[in-house]
């Protein structure tokens, strides 16, 4: 099976190939948002790590509690309009 040429990002994509991209959380509990750069999480659990390994990790900074959704926010650096924004639903 031939490789799309542009590989859709998806929960087993691994950190290293969405390394611009920015995991935005709400929080099960106190329903706070968060986001964090996945080179953040990359360089503190290893480029190697699949999305949704990085997913089950996440917690809320405020309370401890697990995210109720987690999404993946891609081109929010580079894009030049708000439609080219992408957002994949991991959680
Ligand atoms: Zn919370």
């Amino acid at each position: 099976m031939l490789d799309p040429p542009n590989p859709v990002v998806d929960a087993a994509t691994r950190l290293a190939d969405c390394l611009d991209s920015v995991l935005r959380m709400t929080c099960s509990r106190c329903r706070r948002e968060s986001a964090l750069a996945v080179r953040d999480v990359a360089s503190v659990h290893g480029r190697d790590l699949k999305l949704w390994r990085a997913v089950e990790r996440l917690r809320c900074g405020d309370c401890g509690a697990k995210p109720a959704t987690v999404e993946l926010i891609e081109g929010m650096d580079t894009a030049r309009t708000v439609r080219a924004v992408k957002t994949i639903r991991l959680l």
